[in-house]
């Protein structure tokens, strides 16, 4: 899996001035030229954003904005709330995120953009069209 700036930008909810400057820092890793955009190794990306390769995008959302009164940014107040919370506390198809793609085996919107594995059913490789879903 490969990721725009664009796409990262939308997947973990941060600004595109904010992804410039990881792409000019070369934290996201050496980009490939695709058409006329660069592309990122998406677990790459995901490592250097949130320190974790397969990120739970709901957990991500939820430390937005929360504080737990420790040092740190949110990657680090990410990886401290995925490792407390209880596995069972999001959903897969929460934990897949809004550009979830359709698990082809399950049905579910439960495919990570990162892994391409459906949280749901544990199928890898069965990512059918990408699918966005916006919250009321
Ligand atoms: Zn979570
Ligand atoms: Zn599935």
């Amino acid at each position: 899996m490969t990721l725009t700036r664009v796409a990262i930008a939308e997947v973990f909810g941060i600004s595109r001035a904010k992804i410039e400057r990881l792409a000019a820092a070369e934290v996201l890793g050496p980009p490939r030229r695709q058409g006329k955009a660069d592309v990122y190794d998406a677990v790459a990306v995901a490592i250097a954003v949130t320190g974790h390769e397969a990120p739970c995008l709901k957990c991500w959302v939820d430390v937005t904005n929360f504080s737990d009164g420790k040092s740190g940014g949110r990657r680090e107040r990410y990886l401290r709330l995925y490792a407390s919370r209880d596995r069972r506390a999001c959903s897969p198809e929460e934990q897949a995120g809004p550009r979830a793609g359709i698990c082809a085996a399950c049905c579910r919107a439960a495919v990570h953009p990162i892994t391409s594995d459906c949280f749901a059913c544990g199928g890898g490789d069965r990512l059918a069209a990408p699918q966005r879903r916006f919250r009321r």
